[in-house]
């Protein structure tokens, strides 16, 4: 197939790129390198399967030929990122959306948005299935990427329903993995960069709030089991349903690292969701998928990615 995916040099893009070669398709990706990274990419730019556009999607994008798939995942994922520039970030989901989407009905190509957990805001539902619609604020610094993710599901199901596209939904929970930006501010990689170099961790709050991790293969198992089904358009809910507190995160880190790093304490940012924890009985049901790959091994992974920096 040839397949195209936005936002490919990131973090969970790059992944899929990789797989998506392997596993023999022509791949383009599309990027504008905003927080994604050349060196994600590096070694696939030799293929000739793989082909890069420097490209934001803002502005609108015309690509030659058939598309059979499109990934859209263009949109800075990490809270410091997405609300350094939010109205860049409302136009990614929004102007950038409809420019994709306009991209799937020229080229006849299916459409997967990766949307995310974000779309339940501070949720009241515990855990949290696709059938809770949520609580988020309009007004909240978050805003800008929930309320824009969540316009950004509405822009596929009204393209689907007055276009025929072909669109799936992927509501991502938190994914971490080798190949995050060491300076993307997410916990994850925060807390191992800090515990590498046994300096202090920075807790926000008082590190009560929980989530829980996926690592990055199982998320992208996930997301091209879903692409692939021919029933399912979702929303439907892809990460690890193994939930902990940021404090119990900070000792596992610290514990595995064998850092000397003690936890430092910081304000809680603005409107940061008190609790996390996906339902994937569907994803079970009807992709037949759920992860496989334990915290520990993936932070294990991770740790060693980051300590080769
Ligand atoms: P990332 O920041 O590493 O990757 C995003 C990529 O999109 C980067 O390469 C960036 O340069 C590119 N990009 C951003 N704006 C663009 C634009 N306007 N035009 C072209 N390219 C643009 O983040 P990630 O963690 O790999 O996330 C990828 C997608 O998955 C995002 O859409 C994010 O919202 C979603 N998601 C991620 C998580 C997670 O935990 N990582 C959770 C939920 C949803
Ligand atoms: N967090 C923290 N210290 C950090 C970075 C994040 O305590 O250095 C907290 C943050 O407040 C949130 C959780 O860890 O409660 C997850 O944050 P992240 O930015 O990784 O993802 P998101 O909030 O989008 O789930």
């Amino acid at each position: 197939m040839r397949i195209l995916l936005t936002g490919g040099a990131g973090f969970i893009g790059s992944h899929l790129c990789d797989r998506l070669v392997e596993a023999g398709h022509s791949v383009i990706c599309v990027d504008n390198f905003f927080t994604g990274q050349k060196k994600n990419i590096q070694h696939l730019l030799e293929k000739d399967t793989f082909e890069l556009i420097e490209h934001d999607i803002i502005e609108p994008l015309r690509v030659e030929g058939k598309i059979d798939q499109i990934y859209n995942l263009a949109c800075p994922a990490s809270p410091i990122h997405y609300q350094k520039n939010p109205i860049r970030t409302v136009k990614a989901n929004t102007i950038g959306m409809i420019n994709v989407l306009g991209l799937a009905k020229s080229t006849g190509a299916r459409l997967l948005q990766a949307s995310t957990s974000e779309v339940y805001g501070d949720p009241d539902v515990h855990p949290q299935p696709e059938t809770y619609n949520g609580n988020v604020s309009p007004l909240s610094p978050r805003a800008c990427y929930d309320e824009g993710k969540r316009v950004a599901e509405t822009l596929c199901m009204d393209y689907h329903r007055e276009h025929g596209i072909e669109i799936r939904i992927a509501r991502i929970f938190n994914t971490y993995g080798p190949r995050m930006h060491p300076d993307d501010g997410r916990v994850v990689s925060n807390f191992i960069t800090q515990a590498l170099a046994d300096k202090p961790l920075t807790m926000y709050g008082e590190g009560k709030q929980t989530r829980s991790f996926c690592y990055v293969d199982d998320l992208v198992a996930g997301l091209i089991a879903l692409m692939n089904n021919e029933k399912h358009i979702g929303p439907i809910n892809i990460g690890n349903p193994t939930e902990l507190t940021m404090k119990e995160l900070a000792i596992k880190i610290v514990e595995m690292t064998e850092s000397k790093s003690q936890v430092e304490y910081h304000p809680l940012p603005e409107a940061d969701p008190r609790q996390r924890r996906p339902d994937i009985s569907l994803a079970k049901k009807v992709l037949n998928w759920e992860p496989h790959i334990p915290l520990e091994e993936g932070l294990r992974k991770t740790i060693e990615y980051f300590s080769q920096l």
